[in-house]
């Protein structure tokens, strides 16, 4: 088996996995960190949970020490672009934790809080900078900025950037870092704009898979409860009444629903939190720090305002609705089993929800057995799961069922779910999508 110490690691980085508490690499970290430490570009496939991060941070930051050189002013060594808020503190988290024993800087600049304190952080230089794609190109926009003397950029979570229209605001960061650089791609699947990206933009790249794209881990107890929609919230109150104090996830499709049910589980005697799109960014890092400590420890989450949850003990996963798109259930239920625990995930499942289950179901090669029997499916709902399986499905993941759900959870005024205020991308279905008056996409979250 392969240990921390066959890499060639620089001793502070093996000082501070130690007192991470990590002992063995996970499969990705021992394909990836090898083959980045070549210096060569890749291709990591993988979900979240499966310890990716520590796969590009560790390697990058041996490479930044060994290169012993400093930051130039107003630009960085080395660029992560993560899609979301979230995402990207956390991984700014991680960074400062495995180069706590070195005298590496790392700064993080996502949007919705003040520039200010960014810019400042910038002009200084910085070796490991972490960034959602629309602010960091406000900031080159506006030349508190710089990318050419970059040599090692990293695109945490491709297949979410893809999903939050942020390709073309990837496409113009790139081009604007140097030739001279290591490019590394995550994603947890291979979607043809990420590929074709990848085409683009690294050069010969290795590809790592460490579990095949799209499909769930095998650890997680997935159930489904077949339900009316109007006993959906009674339904919760029961399923969530064993779970008291267990730290659980519980997913809706809109903003409201989710202060909705967070409210409902509030007066059953719950400690819940909302985290949505509509909260302010003090809110979400309040709501998700109390999610972290126990203090609360249910969340209820639309799912982009979910992307960059990385928290391990996550007893339960409850799909209170299901998502239209099959890829984010595979997304919501990852958030449980994650670095080696196992997990549960139970689904709600209304009538007219039937063909999204049925698409998960086939999405992953499982059938999801029931906590109850399931109640023959409604006419419509069987015609609409015919025509599916005669004409296939439409586009890469698109429209995968209900008419109601932009993909693309932005709106105009850059109060991105989760993302970071970039610019959107304009709505790709091909109809149906909710359309505002002034045209903007708006979530239906
Ligand atoms: P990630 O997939 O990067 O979000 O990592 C998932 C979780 O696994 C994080 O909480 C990491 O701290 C943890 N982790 C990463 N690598 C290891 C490891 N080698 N051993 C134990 N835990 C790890």
């Amino acid at each position: 088996m392969t240990k921390f110490t066959d890499f060639g690691l620089n001793t502070s980085i093996l000082q501070a996995i130690t007192e991470q508490g990590y002992e063995t690499p996970t499969p990705i970290q021992a394909r990836a960190i090898p083959a980045v430490l070549k210096g060569g570009d890749l291709i990591g496939l993988a979900q979240t949970g499966t310890g990716k991060t520590a796969a590009f941070v560790l390697p990058l930051v041996h490479q930044l020490l060994a290169e012993n050189k400093q930051a130039p002013g107003r630009s960085c060594r080395a660029l992560i672009l993560a899609p979301t808020r979230e995402l990207a503190a956390q991984i700014e988290e991680q960074v400062k934790a495995y180069t706590v024993h070195t005298k590496l800087t790392s700064t993080v600049v996502f949007g919705g809080v003040k520039a200010g304190p960014q810019i400042k952080a910038l002009a200084r230089g910085v070796d490991i900078l972490v960034a959602t794609p629309g602010r960091l190109l406000d900031h080159l926009g506006e030349r508190k900025a710089r990318l050419d003397l970059t040599r090692f950029v990293v695109l945490d979570e491709a297949d979410q950037m893809l999903d939050l229209g942020f390709i073309p605001a990837i496409r113009k960061l790139l081009r604007l870092v140097g030739n001279e650089r290591q490019t590394l791609m995550f994603s947890a699947t291979m979607a043809p704009q990420i590929r074709q990206l990848a085409d683009d933009f690294l050069k010969h790249p290795e590809t790592v898979a460490v579990t095949p794209p799209s499909k769930p881990v095998d650890r997680i107890d997935q159930k489904v409860l077949y339900t009316d929609p109007a006993d959906k919230p009674q339904a919760l109150i029961d399923l969530m009444a064993p779970e008291a104090g267990k730290r659980a996830i519980i997913f809706t499709r809109t903003k409201y629903g989710a202060d909705r049910v967070a409210k409902r589980l509030v007066k059953y005697g719950h400690k819940a939190n909302a985290i949505h799109g509509d909260k302010s960014q003090n809110q979400r890092i309040r709501a998700l720090d109390a999610f972290k400590t126990g203090e609360a420890p249910v969340l209820v989450a639309t799912d982009i305002a979910a992307r960059g949850i990385d928290v391990d003990g996550v007893d339960l996963v409850v799909n209170y609705e299901l998502p239209n798109v099959a890829e984010n259930y595979v997304h919501r239920i990852g958030r449980t089993a994650r670095a080696g625990a196992s997990g549960r995930a139970v689904a709600l499942c209304a009538p007219d929800e039937r063909v999204m289950l049925k698409d998960i179901e086939k999405k992953m090669g499982v059938h999801i057995p029931g906590l109850n029997d399931a109640p023959p499916m409604p006419k419509a709902e069987a015609a609409k799961s015919k025509r599916r399986r005669r004409g296939g499905r439409r586009g890469q993941g698109e429209g995968g069922g209900q008419p109601s759900q932009p993909r693309n959870a932005q709106s105009r005024d850059g109060q991105t779910s989760g993302g970071d205020g970039g610019k959107p991308r304009r709505n790709r279905r091909s109809g149906g999508g909710q359309r505002r008056s002034g045209g903007a996409p708006r979530a239906a979250e």
